[in-house]
């Protein structure tokens, strides 16, 4: 059976790719599955290059294609901040905000502009092979950052994140209403593609 490696250590991102995949004749694997512990340095100047960064550097050591993603969210009022830097926003010497921490602390900086805060999820995913071949995808998804947290689900900037067209954030929707629209979802749709003219 065809083999993928979803190399990321975001358990949130895991499930999600783990479901957004479960329909293609494809064997998935994280990994931890495979014990294989690599910290790769996200310091592209793109999204592209840290998603290629680390798909290629999971399918050098692991032997196997790997699906890598690289994501942020991008606030207008911010210039398009923290966009790049969203998993380190608001502690750029080392990881140590929790997720709440970060939001309160987007909230913070947003504070002085008026509302609407529109805002995007970026998601990019890179597709590399051993040979050191790599494909790139991008997907959008377009909402608004509220000053109060709302729903359970998902991760990150999640709760604060509204869909204005449906009234809910992102945090509000069920994995499966999450996975038909974010930008991750629409990212993996054009991999899919990628994939199975890789695996046939
Ligand atoms: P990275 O792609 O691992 O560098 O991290 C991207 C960061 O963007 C995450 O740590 C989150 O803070 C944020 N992010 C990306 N995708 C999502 C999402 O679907 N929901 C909430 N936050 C997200």
């Amino acid at each position: 059976m065809n083999q993928l490696l979803i190399a990321t250590n975001n358990q949130g991102k895991l499930a999600e790719f783990q479901a957004l995949l479960a329909d293609l004749n494809i064997e998935l694997f994280s990994p931890a599955q495979i014990a294989l512990t690599l910290d790769i340095l996200e310091d592209g100047a793109t999204y592209a290059e840290n998603a290629a960064k680390k798909a290629l550097a999971f399918a050098a050591a692991s032997g196997l294609t790997s699906l890598a993603d690289d994501s942020g969210l991008e606030v207008d009022a911010l210039g398009g901040a923290p966009g790049l830097y969203s998993a380190r926003y608001g502690s750029p010497d080392s990881n140590k905000l929790s997720d709440g921490e970060r939001r309160k602390y987007l909230l913070d900086k947003l504070s002085p502009f008026p509302r609407p805060w529109t805002a995007r999820f970026h998601a990019t995913i890179a597709i590399a092979t051993p040979d050191r071949q790599f494909q790139i995808t991008h997907g959008f998804c377009e909402g608004e950052i509220i000053p109060d947290e709302r729903g359970t689900g998902g991760f990150g900037y999640d709760p604060i994140f509204l869909l204005p067209e449906l009234g809910k954030t992102m945090a509000e929707l069920s994995m499966d209403e999450k996975n038909r629209l974010s930008h991750r979802a629409r990212a993996v749709m054009k991999a899919k593609a990628i994939l199975q003219e890789l695996f046939g």
